[in-house]
């Protein structure tokens, strides 16, 4: 423990799996006061213990369920610090695949969740004592940079998410708020999402590894650092940006 977050309290959605249990752990490390949630009740209630962090059952869909959990941060930490808008879903259809209701349904938890998510941390860090104060951190994709075509609502989605970050950054900045917004821009991440997509492509892992130059698939633990960066007062200065955590897969020239 270094106690980069010492006194800090934070939000962590998705925390029960993948990307959202590795930062629920590090931030724990770092000394964060810190509540993670996930519709997963089981498995993200058992991620929490181990890391001492609390738990919280929400669809981040839900706008009731964002007020209870940001109210439960207020009355146990008396302050919000970081949010960390990481839950997310794939759908694997492309423009002549999907539904209506699939599409509502990724976009209902990638887009409008971490709107919700956005408006309600920005509500309690006005509260924050001493000022407002706050950074929040949201989690993109290289597809929001570069199509996947055999998902359009999820790279429809992440795309938004890049731009709704820009516009919350320059909103807080323009309002007088010391309240930061950043993206995460993760590269394939060994998670369940791609864990997912093992039984229709076998080879995966040899796929997505081999879209980075470093020839490696990002790990949790790679974009849990990252976000102790944007939520420390080290990133003080960062706001409205796309931190990449890829491996230079999109520094890539498309030719090669
Ligand atoms: P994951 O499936 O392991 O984790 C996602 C978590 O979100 C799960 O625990 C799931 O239960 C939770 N969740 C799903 N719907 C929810 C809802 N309605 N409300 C609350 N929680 C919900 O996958 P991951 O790879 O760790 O994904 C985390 C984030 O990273 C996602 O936003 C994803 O799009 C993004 N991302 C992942 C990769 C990758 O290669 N793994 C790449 C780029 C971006």
């Amino acid at each position: 423990m270094t106690g980069r977050l010492e006194g800090k309290a934070a939000i962590i959605t998705g925390g029960a799996s993948g990307i959202g249990a590795a930062m629920v752990k590090r931030f724990a490390e770092e000394g964060a006061s810190l509540i993670s949630t996930d519709i997963q009740i089981e498995l993200g209630q058992k991620v929490a213990d181990e890391a001492g962090a609390l738990f919280v059952e929400q669809d981040v869909s839900s706008e009731a369920g964002w007020q209870a959990v940001i109210a439960k941060a207020q009355s146990e930490f008396g302050r919000l610090d970081i949010l960390v808008n990481n839950a997310g879903i794939v759908a694997a259809k492309s423009i002549e695949e999907i539904d209506l209701e699939s599409w509502h349904h990724l976009l209902d938890i990638n887009l409008t969740g971490v709107m919700l998510g956005c408006q309600n941390a920005i509500k309690a860090m006005k509260q924050n004592p001493g000022g407002s104060s706050g950074s929040i951190i949201n989690i993109a994709s290289t597809s929001a940079f570069a199509a996947l075509p055999g998902d359009v609502t999820y790279t429809a989605s992440k795309s938004a998410v890049r731009m709704l970050t820009r516009s919350v950054a320059v909103h807080c900045a323009q309002q007088g708020l010391n309240i930061r917004c950043n993206n995460i821009v993760p590269g394939g991440t060994h998670t369940g999402i791609i864990d997912a997509a093992k039984e229709v492509v076998p080879d995966i892992y040899d796929r997505v590894a081999a879209m980075s130059p470093t020839n490696r698939m990002g790990e949790g633990a790679d974009m849990a650092g990252a976000a102790v960066y944007l939520a420390s007062e080290d990133a003080a200065f960062v706001t409205g940006s796309d931190l990449l955590v890829d491996g230079g897969m999109l520094a890539v020239h498309p030719g090669y």
